[in-house]
Order: C-alpha cells, then sequence, then structure tokens
C-alpha cells in the first residue's frame, strides 16, 4: 500500500460516498475490550480506523466493548487509553463505553421481543450445544422457542430483576435454526451473570453478548464502516439482522467490512496467551520490553512513527497471513538512522592497555554525534592509556577473515589511533583480563601523517577513566522457531512449550561518557551494535539500556 492505490476498504467507502449511502458522514471506531493490554495487531487497527477517518474526512470513537464484567478493569481503560494516545491518535470527546448503553440496549432488546424475533430459553448450555446442530445437520428448535411475547417479557424483566441464578435462563435471537450458517441458529443475545461490573457496579446481573452489543453500539453511535477482523465475516448476518429494527433518524444503518487480522512471526498475538505470560512471570509484565504489548515494544525502544510506518507497509489484506518481524525491525532502523546520536558502548568489555602511550596524557577527540547526520553534530570523547574494546572484537587464534584485533593485528580505533595487539595477560583460569597494545602515534583521525592509513577493521571503544557503567539487556525472540503462534485451541501447554528460555542476556557494559547526559525513552545508536534506548528502570547511579534491534538482519531465515 503505497498511499497511490485504494485498499479494498477504500474502495467500498469511495462507493459509499458516491451512491450518497452515508452523505458525507464517515465514523469509524476502535473498540477494545479492557481485558488486557493493547498489542501490535490491535495497534494495526487503531491505524486503520483513525488513518481512514483522517482520509476521508471523518471522526473514529474510541468505545470500551465492556460486556464482560469477569476479566475487565479499570487499569486495562486506562492503559489502552494511554496507548492510543501514545500512537499518536486523538478521539477527543468520542470516548464511549458499551456499558453506558445498557439502559438502551435492554430497551432495544425488549424491542425485539415485542416483534416475536427474541425469546427467553431455559435449556442449558450443553442442550443448546446439542440442539444447535452441526455444519452438515439442521439444528433443532427448543421447546422454549414458542413462547408468547408477554411471558418473553414478564421472564426477561425476571432475569433483569435477578430472580434467576447464572446460565439458568438466557435470551436468544429467533433467526432460523435450520439456517446453514450456525451464527444465525437463535444465537444468545443476553446471558445473566451475578458479577460486579466495573463501571455500572451491581446494578446488572445480564450482560448483552458480544454480537449483539456491537452491531447495536455501532448503530447507537452512528457509527458508518464497522471495521473487523476476518473471523466475524461469518457473523455479518448476524451483524445486520440485529440492528434490522434500529431506529436510525436518516436510515443510515452502519455496515461491516472484514480484513485479516495481522500476524508477526515469533509474536504472540492473543491477550489471553499474553496474560498466561505475566501471570507465570515468564515476563516480568505487560511492558516486559519482549512482549508484544505496546507497553513493551514501547518500552523496548520503539516509536509511535515506526510502528505507524508499519502498519502502513502491510496494508490490508482479505486473506490471513503472517507478516515477518523483520520488516518491524526494518522499520525502527529506518525510523531512528537520522534522529538517533551515535555512541560508543562496549557491551562485553575487556581492557586494552596502549602501552606506549603516556600515563597521564588524556586526548580529547571529536566525533561525529550521526555520520549520516550533520545536523546532530559532534561530541568531545576523551583517549587515554586504559581503554575497553569488546570481548567479540579479540580473538587469540584468529578464525579466517577475523579483520578485528588479534596477536599480531592492527586495526583502527574509531576516532582514534591504529593500535598493534603485542600481548594478552591472563587470569588464573586462562580468561583474558587484559589486551596490550602499542599505537601508531601519526594515526590519530583526521590528522598525522598515517591520519589515512588503511587496516582491516575499525572498531569502538571507550576510555576506562570516565567510562559510563551500564547494564545492557539484549533480547531474543520470546517464541522460538520462525512460526508465529499456533492455533487458536490448542492448549495452552502447547505455546508455553514455544517460549525461548534464553530471550533476555544481560551484560555490565562500559558506555562514553556522553550517555550519562541522557534520559529514560533516549534513543541511540550504539556504533557497530544496534539501536537501543534507555530503560525506565535507570536510576542516577545504574544506568540500564535495552537493545532495540541490531544493525541488520542476524537472524538466520
Ligand atoms: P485478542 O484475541 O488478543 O484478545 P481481540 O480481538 O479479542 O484480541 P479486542 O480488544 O476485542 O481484542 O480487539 C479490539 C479491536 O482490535 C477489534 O476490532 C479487533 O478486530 C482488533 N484486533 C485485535 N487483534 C487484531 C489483530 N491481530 N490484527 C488486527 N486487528 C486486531
Ligand atoms: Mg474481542
Ligand atoms: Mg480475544
Amino acid at each position: 500500500e503505497n498511499g497511490t492505490t485504494k485498499n479494498f476498504i477504500e474502495n467500498f467507502i469511495e462507493e459509499d460516498f458516491k451512491s450518497n449511502r452515508y452523505g458525507q458522514r464517515f465514523v469509524t471506531r476502535f473498540p477494545p475490550e479492557p481485558n488486557g493490554y493493547l498489542h501490535i495487531g490491535h495497534a494495526k487497527s487503531i491505524c486503520l480506523n483513525f488513518g481512514l477517518a483522517k482520509k476521508y474526512g471523518g471522526v473514529t470513537n474510541l468505545r470500551f466493548d465492556d460486556t464482560n464484567p469477569t476479566k475487565e478493569t479499570v487499569e486495562y481503560v486506562d492503559n489502552i487509553m494511554n496507548d492510543v494516545k501514545w500512537l499518536g491518535f486523538t478521539w477527543e470527546d468520542r470516548l464511549h463505553f458499551t456499558s453506558d448503553y445498557f439502559d438502551t440496549l435492554y430497551d432495544y432488546a425488549v424491542k425485539l421481543i415485542k416483534l416475536g424475533k427474541a425469546y427467553v430459553d431455559d435449556l442449558t448450555k450443553e442442550e443448546m450445544k446439542e440442539y444447535r446442530g452441526t455444519f452438515s445437520e439442521p439444528g433443532k428448535e427448543s421447546p422454549y422457542r414458542n413462547r408468547s411475547v408477554e411471558e418473553n417479557l414478564r421472564l426477561f424483566e425476571e432475569m433483569k430483576a435477578g430472580k434467576y441464578a447464572d446460565g439458568e435462563k438466557v435470551l436468544r435471537a429467533k433467526i432460523d435454526m435450520a439456517s446453514p450458517n450456525i451464527n444465525m441458529r437463535d444465537p444468545v443475545i443476553y446471558r445473566i451473570f451475578h458479577h460486579e461490573h466495573h463501571r455500572t457496579g451491581n446494578k446488572w446481573c445480564i450482560y448483552p453478548m458480544y454480537d449483539f452489543a456491537h452491531p447495536v453500539s455501532d448503530a447507537i453511535e452512528r457509527v458508518t464502516h464497522s471495521i473487523c477482523t476476518l473471523e466475524y465475516e461469518d457473523h455479518r448476518p448476524l451483524y445486520d439482522w440485529c440492528i434490522q429494527d434500529w431506529d436510525d433518524p436518516e436510515g443510515q444503518l452502519p455496515r461491516q467490512i472484514e480484513f485479516a487480522r495481522l500476524n508477526v512471526t515469533h509474536m504472540i498475538m492473543s491477550k489471553r496467551k499474553l496474560r498466561i505470560l505475566v501471570e507465570k512471570g515468564i515476563v516480568s509484565g505487560w511492558d516486559d520490553p519482549r512482549m508484544p504489548t505496546i507497553a513493551g515494544i514501547r518500552r523496548r525502544g520503539y516509536t509511535p512513527e515506526a510502528i505507524r510506518d508499519f502498519c502502513d507497509r502491510i496494508g490490508v489484506a482479505k486473506a490471513d497471513s503472517t507478516v515477518d518481524i523483520s520488516l518491524l525491525e526494518y522499520c525502527i532502523r529506518e525510523d531512528l538512522k537520522l534522529k538517533a546520536p551515535r555512541l560508543m558502548t562496549v557491551i562485553d568489555p575487556v581492557k586494552v592497555v596502549i602501552t606506549d602511550y603516556p600515563e597521564d596524557k588524556t586526548e580529547v577527540l571529536t566525533a561525529e554525534n550521526n555520520q549520516e547526520n550533520e545536523a546532530l553534530g559532534t561530541r568531545h570523547m576523551t583517549f587515554s592509556r586504559t581503554l575497553y574494546i569488546d570481548r567479540k572484537d579479540f580473538m587469540e587464534e584468529p578464525v579466517k577473515k577475523f579483520f578485528r584485533l588479534a596477536p599480531g593485528k592492527e586495526v583502527r580505533l574509531k576516532y582514534a589511533y591504529i593500535i598493534k595487539c603485542e600481548d594478552v595477560v591472563k587470569d588464573a583460569d586462562g580468561n583474558i583480563v587484559e589486551i596490550h597494545c602499542t599505537h601508531d602515534p601519526e594515526s590519530l583521525s583526521g590528522s598525522g601523517a598515517n591520519a589515512n592509513r588503511k587496516v582491516n577493521g575499525t572498531l569502538h571503544w571507550v576510555n576506562a577513566a570516565d567510562a559510563v557503567d551500564v547494564e545492557t539487556r539484549v533480547y531474543d525472540y520470546l517464541l522460538n522457531g520462525a512460526d508465529e503462534e499456533e492455533e487458536e485451541g490448542t492448549t495452552s501447554k502447547d505455546f508455553l512449550d514455544q517460549i525461548n528460555p534464553d530471550s533476555l542476556t544481560v551484560y555490565q557494559s562500559k558506555a562514553e561518557a556522553a550517555l550519562a547526559g541522557y534520559k529514560a525513552g533516549d534513543h541511540f545508536q550504539f556504533l557497530r551494535e544496534g539501536y537501543f534506548v534507555i530503560d525506565q528502570d535507570s536510576t542516577p547511579d545504574h544506568m540500564v539500556v535495552n537493545r532495540i534491534v541490531g544493525l541488520r538482519d542476524t537472524w538466520a531465515k
């Protein structure tokens, strides 16, 4: 989707404008259930709904679909609002709760009873399932299906008044038990639930089902285009059925349009499973930087710009597919490439001593903040006799094509000198504790006779004297294998088997002094290492950074 070609939803919308179906009105909604945190799949729906409203001069409602009081909380409501705002979208005064419509929904259900289109049923859940039939055989009508309107009105009112226990009775739509579409075989539209609701308290003990509450709420809000995911395609006849008796002032009833839900490799896209990870302590919380939640992705260091770009690039499709996570990673690299300062941090440090460099000398060097964006200016770095480089940049017995430091080999230290490894110092266990080098005094970058002398490798480094201690958290994917999460319906145990036990590695790192001037949420490129963000766990004397993503795709496909 590149802005010049239209997707199928835009085609529908433009046809509707042409045929004057909704006049000049264009209203979408984003309808989360506040039973968990939003994830990247929801971001797709948010960008789509708010994006279309912007494109067509319409508006988008934020509506909390809060019809299941056992799973919903105010904490989730608040976090969802925060996430939508953070993504860059505003709903202004268009904040709604399905629970605000409970009276209206009840009255409308009464209207359906009066029209002979709904009835109170006493079948148990199991019986109802049995009566519903299968794809290949029609369902059977409930013996309670032909109750009189008067009896249904009385029973429904008694349900509301709390006369019956949970599950004792339900209100069903009276449609067609022989319909080839099972969703049309008299679906339940109200159930009894003696449970306190986070907004309506104990006022109600009957709650509308999603398939009824959703279309009617859309109609109440005068939504024009109700965009949902593909699983609801088979529910569309029910959506239309539910609102056919709704009195819209202009006779303009909403239409449902389905698109393929977003799946991303290595990412879990179900609130239910994400909740299991949180509850089992497999992650530190909903905002763990490995989580595909908006809160987790934000803490990981992703920007709203990168997520919106990702949602644009994947476009909307009518068939389910899985997007490779490398596209998301590409989007954050693209966003930060020119914006983020590039500093030097040695993630896994080993000491380097330049034995021929004076002990009491410190040079101040100038480094560019972003080699591709001069506007970010320059900074100072100090250089002296004792430095750190990364352990992975040294091999005592180098393999072929190892162009970094090794005994007898030369490398350039970025912005500084060419050094040559002369010796290594080991501890009693044989671990390298110091690398001893000499330097070419004529090789200082930007000056000196050998400033442009070519050597095979250039390494990043920091000066031991003023380096800042930093805890670096390097993340791997939470889900093993390149496969997306398994099909819905498999047990949670299967899904837990796919969890990567090594998804977090923590290093005690050394960063150049400049890092101390930044705050939580600031983004960087660490030279040769990738993109990083300062984590909220940082304190004035203990800095923590998260690796957002490496510099390029290093994952085996
Ligand atoms: P989950 O299965 O994770 O609980 P949900 O669909 O039940 O997700 P809701 O809070 O009901 O969660 O979703 C709010 C909106 O976000 C719905 O319109 C839904 O279609 C959309 N949405 C949810 N997941 C995705 C996804 N993976 N891709 C695109 N849209 C999604
Ligand atoms: Mg849902
Ligand atoms: Mg769900």
